[in-house]
C-alpha cells in the first residue's frame, strides 16, 4: 500500500530525528501533504498508527496540512488551482507546452514535537519553503 510505505518513511525519519535530538516520547508530527500527491489523509493516518508501533513514535498524532495544486503558464504568465482531475492546460491561453506545476506534490516533514521540548525541525524538513527540498523516498 502506498501510505504504508510513506508512513514508514515518515516513521524512519522521525526515528533518526528523535535519537539525534535525545527524545524519549514524540508526541506529533506536522505533514504537508499536496493535492497530487496521490495520498488519502485518512489511509495515511492509519498506516501511521501501525507503522508508531513499538517505535519512540508510538501514540504520536499525525497532523496534516493539505498544499493546493496550482500550476503556472509560461506563455502568458497566468497562474490557477489545478483541482481534481489536474486541469494542466491553460485556462486563459489554452496551451498546455509551457505549463508548469508550482505546487501540490509536496509530501514532507514540516515539523516533529515531542517531550520536554519545543518543536524541532528534522534536518531533511529545514528547507522547508526551498524548491530544492528533499521529498520523501518511497521503499519499494
Ligand atoms: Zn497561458
Amino acid at each position: 500500500m502506498h501510505e504504508m510505505s510513506i508512513a514508514m518513511a515518515v516513521v524512519t525519519q522521525v526515528e533518526e530525528a528523535a535519537r539525534s535530538g535525545g527524545a524519549t516520547a514524540v508526541t506529533s508530527v506536522r505533514l504537508q501533504i499536496g493535492e497530487l500527491a496521490g495520498v488519502v489523509p485518512d489511509a495515511l493516518a492509519f498506516c501511521f498508527e501501525l507503522a508508531c508501533a513499538g517505535t519512540v513514535l508510538e501514540g504520536a498524532e499525525l497532523v496534516t496540512e493539505p498544499v493546493a495544486a496550482r500550476a503556472h503558464c509560461g506563455a502568458c504568465t497566468d497562474d490557477w488551482a489545478v483541482g481534481m482531475p489536474p486541469r494542466l492546460v491553460c485556462p486563459r491561453c489554452g496551451r498546455a507546452a509551457e505549463v508548469e506545476l508550482r505546487s501540490g506534490r509536496e509530501l514532507q516533514i514540516l515539523s516533529v514535537r515531542w517531550e520536554d521540548g519545543p518543536a524541532h525541525v528534522p534536518p531533511a524538513a529545514a528547507h522547508a519553503g526551498n524548491p530544492a527540498r528533499e521529498p520523501i523516498s518511497e521503499e519499494r
